[in-house]
C-alpha cells in the first residue's frame, strides 16, 4: 500500500506555510484503512497493552479500530471543554498554536499500560501532554502510535523514550 499516494497534502492550511497532511482521504479508502489498521494491529502485537487513548479527534477513529481488534477499552483525550465529569487535563504547544487535552479521570485508573493513538506527530507536543497525563494519574505509556511521523520537527526529543511508531515518514515541508 502507498499510503503517500492515498495521503492528501494542502498547503498553507491552517495557516500559511504549513503543509496540512489530511488522513481523512485514508477513511474514504477502504484498502488504506484496511492496512493501516491492520498495520498497527501488527506493530503492538506483542505489547503488553490495557488500554488505547485517543485524541481528539482524527485520532479516534484509529484508536477505536485497534481497541476493537484488542478487545481493550478505549478513553478520550478531548479539547478543553467537551468532557462533563471530572477531567485531568494537561496543556501544550502545538506546531500551529497552543491548545489542552483532557480525560475524565476516572476512566484513568493507575497502574495499566496504555498506548496513545494520534493520526500525525509533528513536535510530539500533544502526544508528550496525553503521556504526562498517563504517568501523573500512576500509568505506564506502552506505546505511541502515529500514522504519519515529521520527524525534522524533533518530536524524538519530546516523545523518542516512549519509542513512537509511525506508518510514513516525511522529511521536510
Ligand atoms: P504536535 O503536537 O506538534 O505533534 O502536533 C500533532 C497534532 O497536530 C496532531 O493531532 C495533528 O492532527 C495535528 N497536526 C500538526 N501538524 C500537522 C500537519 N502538518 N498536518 C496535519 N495535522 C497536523
Amino acid at each position: 500500500m502507498d499510503l503517500d499516494k492515498v495521503i492528501r497534502k494542502i498547503p498553507d492550511f491552517p495557516k500559511p506555510g504549513i503543509l496540512f497532511y489530511d488522513v481523512t482521504s485514508i477513511f474514504t479508502n477502504p484498502p488504506a484503512f484496511r492496512y493501516v489498521v491492520n498495520r498497527m494491529a501488527e506493530l503492538f502485537a506483542l505489547e503488553k497493552i490495557d488500554g488505547v487513548i485517543a485524541i481528539e479527534a482524527r485520532g479516534f477513529l484509529l484508536g477505536s479500530c485497534f481497541a476493537l481488534e484488542r478487545e481493550l477499552p478505549l478513553i478520550l483525550a478531548r479539547k478543553k471543554g467537551k468532557l462533563p465529569g471530572k477531567t485531568v487535563s494537561e496543556s501544550y504547544s502545538l506546531e500551529y498554536g497552543e491548545a489542552t487535552l483532557e480525560i475524565h479521570t476516572e476512566d484513568l485508573p493507575s497502574h495499566k499500560r496504555w498506548l496513545i493513538v494520534d493520526d500525525l506527530i509533528a513536535t510530539g507536543g500533544t502526544l508528550e501532554a496525553v503521556a504526562k497525563l498517563v504517568e501523573r494519574q500512576g500509568s505506564t505509556v506502552a506505546g505511541i502510535f502515529g500514522v504519519i511521523g515529521l520527524p525534522f520537527l524533533n518530536y524524538a526529543a519530546r516523545i523518542g523514550r516512549y519509542n513512537p511508531k509511525t506508518l510514513i515518514d516525511y522529511q521536510g515541508e
